[in-house]
């Protein structure tokens, strides 16, 4: 329904509307308050300390000001409470609220307030005469320029009195099963509650709700998946694993059968490989690989830094070298004349495997017959991003790999429509990796410690947080640091640096040289946070360790013990703060990336961890994936069981459910193809 059915909303409101990302009255209706305020609990000018929205009983003292400033017209009342305090409340651009405040009369608002040098500043504040009519929690609204908190509260009002847009969404059996109000009350409620238990009945209901949609809209887009190839798996890809240098884990084993199944089924896969950091993710990938080239098709290997893709390119060479597979390199440091030939090569199906960065999925570059994507540290790519890759060819089959391992709740949500394969087991042999806390007071002390590492042959990386000085923050950054280190401790030793701004090439070489053992101690920033593979490398020394995450200190620290060696993680920080030492006690007690990342997980959140998702992928209104995951967890129960009872939502009674859920998926593709 157009918005500018609703009596008070014009053309104008309507566009502030749509930045809001409100586009009919279905959205403005779960449009939902971001928090509620009492207005018969008056707040007491001393009592704030903070600046949010109050509800105030003031008296007003006097008309302060009244001018116009750049444009806009500036009101402004010095007001009183009951204790004799003083405040400001200022209005602009509404010249008509001097004609209802009069000085020297008592009014009861409510307002955002902004503590100025100290001061107390209400501004446009509500008066209560007019909200009277709502009692006493009101809703309060994110709002934009042009539209008012009041504006919104009429506007969903008047929709409440439309039935139609209140009709019931959920099947009848669960709402009575879990007890859940109705969508009408639960709507009106979650607006303008009475209570607090009611509220809570209404937030409830429309959780589930939020969540059974989101559920189902993605089992339906996996389920729409195309027809994909049915791929042999060879004798020969089995004789491809016996010429391995090492024999397989278990757990590989059991993950290479699920993605068999799935290759040789007609349904396109769509499979995540998680896994500890070391436990082997990129054999399984080549593995799968292998098969599918020998089946006949193209692969596309994609990899979320130039440095990465180069590492997988030379291992590719290495293990396919007695295979006869041409293998191709798709960087954007390539110079044009270099992408061209491979670009044409590709087209050409001179190529088997490329293995690049985003490059691989250009407009320019054209598949002959993709069979395989396999996408490494998937947790930089989302959704969509998948989505477009798919349409990339006619239907590849998609095993994405993850290093941070998602605790299974997080997982539900965030590849709800992924199919996942764990590895749980590290390769025969592994040692832990001891890890330490120390302040820079005892920097002598852990250089020295790398310096006979070194003297014995083995290799260490340096990380520290930035490239460049920055003033704001003192912290360590890689060219100050690298500086600093060779004159005091590095005079006789070869050292070097990387980071992202620097060019491919010069990047290339300096891995290559710390690869060949010729750079015997790398200082970086996160550039080698994930995939670098430099066996020989034993220690792994993170300046500031407090600015980084969990996941992605355990992500740095499996830089080393890779090999036989014994290995050493050491975590700096000056900062001991209760936090700090809670975090590194968690890296310095525990090597187990899934534990660590649930730790992670809890303490600051997944948006951070899986930054893309901030992107606004999936943003939920009312769900708060840490807390609710018992929800989750139930709803995932009600849908796997409709959709096996009603695969394809044809059956009379889901109509509705149906038809919300093609509106979810209409709005995600419009997403894709805007993008
Ligand atoms: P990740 O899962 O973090 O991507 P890698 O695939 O880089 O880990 O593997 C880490 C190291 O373990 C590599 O040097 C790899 O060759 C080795 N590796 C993989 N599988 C096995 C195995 N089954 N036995 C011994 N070493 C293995
Ligand atoms: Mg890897």
């Amino acid at each position: 329904m157009d918005l500018k059915t609703i009596k008070g909303i014009g053309e104008k409101k309507e566009k502030i509307l749509n930045k809001l990302n409100i586009f009919s009255c279905e959205d403005l209706i779960e449009y939902y308050p971001y928090s509620y305020i009492d207005t018969t609990k008056f707040k007491k000018i001393k009592e704030i300390t903070q600046e949010a929205c109050y509800s105030f009983r003031l008296k007003i003292v006097s008309l302060l000001e009244n001018k116009k400033k750049k444009n806009i017209r500036v009101i402004k009342f010095l007001a009183m409470d009951e204790q004799m305090n003083y405040c400001n409340i200022v209005y602009f651009n509404n010249i008509f609220i001097l004609k209802t405040i009069k000085v020297g009369f008592i009014y009861e608002m409510y307002g955002n307030v902004k503590l100025l040098n100290g001061v107390v500043e209400i501004q446009n504040p509500t008066l209560q005469g007019k909200t009277k009519l709502i009692g006493g929690i009101i809703p309060l609204y994110h709002l934009a320029c042009g539209i008012t908190n009041l504006d919104i509260i009429k506007a969903t009002k008047e929709l409440l009195k439309n039935n139609d847009l209140l009709a019931e969404k959920l099947p009848e059996y669960i709402i009575n099963k879990e007890n859940l109000i109705s969508y009408k009350d639960a709507i009106k409620n979650i607006h303008f509650p009475n209570d607090r238990n009611i509220f809570l009945d209404a937030k409830k209901r429309l959780s589930f709700e939020e969540f059974f949609f989101f559920l189902i809209s993605m089992k339906i887009l996996k389920r729409s998946e195309k027809e994909a190839i049915s791929f042999k798996i060879l004798d020969e890809t089995f004789k491809f694993i016996d010429s391995l240098e090492f024999k397989l884990t278990n757990s590989q084993k059991k993950v290479l059968d699920e993605i068999f199944k799935d290759m040789k089924s007609s349904k396109q896969m769509n499979r995540l490989l998680q896994g500890d950091v070391g436990c082997g993710k990129t054999i399984v990938a080549f593995i799968s690989i292998f098969n599918a080239i020998k089946n006949g098709y193209q692969v596309a290997f994609m990899a979320p830094t130039e440095i990465l893709a180069r590492q997988h390119f030379e291992y590719a060479k290495k293990i396919f070298e007695k295979f006869d597979i041409n293998i191709s390199l798709l960087v954007g440091g390539l110079k044009e004349k270099e992408k061209n030939k491979v670009q044409q090569e590709i087209k050409d199906k001179k190529v088997d495997l490329v293995i690049g960065t985003h490059a691989l999925f250009q407009e320019k570059v054209i598949y002959k017959n993709l069979g395989l994507i396999i996408t490494d540290e998937q947790h930089r790519f989302g959704v969509k991003q998948r989505l477009l890759l798919s349409k990339k060819s006619k239907s590849p089959d998609i095993l994405v790999m993850s290093a941070t391992p998602i605790p299974r709740t997080i997982g539900l949500v965030m590849f709800c429509d992924l199919d996942i394969s764990t590895i749980d087991e590290l390769p025969n042999g592994r040692q832990k990796i001891s890890t330490y806390f120390v302040s820079e007071k005892y920097e002598k002390r852990y250089i020295n410690f790398i310096k006979e590492n070194i003297y014995q042959g083995r290799q260490a990386y340096i990380v520290c947080p930035l490239v460049d000085e920055s003033d704001v923050l003192e912290l360590n950054n890689v060219k100050n640091l690298y500086e600093r280190l060779k004159f005091e401790f590095f005079k006789d030793i070869d050292i070097s640096f990387i980071h992202g701004k620097m060019n491919p090439l010069e990047k290339e070489n300096i891995m290559n040289d710390f690869k060949s053992g010729k750079i015997k101690v790398l200082i970086s920033t996160t550039v080698i946070e994930v995939g670098i593979n430099v066996v020989n490398a034993n220690i792994m020394l993170i300046y500031n360790a407090e600015r980084f995450g969990l996941s992605q200190l355990h992500q740095l620290r499996g830089r080393v013990g890779r090999g036989k060696e014994k290995s050493y993680c050491i975590l700096v920080s000056n900062k001991t703060t209760d936090i700090v030492k809670k975090r590194m006690d968690i890296m310095t007690s525990s090597c187990d990336g899934f534990y660590i990342s649930q730790k992670d997980f809890l303490l600051r959140g997944y948006g951070d961890i899986l930054g893309y998702r901030q992107s606004g992928e999936v943003k939920f209104k009312l769900i708060d994936i840490q807390k609710d995951y018992k929800l989750l967890e139930n709803v995932k129960k009600y849908v796997d069981e409709l959709l096996k009872e009603d695969p394809n939502l044809e059956k009379e009674k889901n109509k509705l459910l149906k038809e919300t859920v093609f509106k979810i998926l209409k709005k995600l593709n419009n997403e894709i193809i805007m993008n």
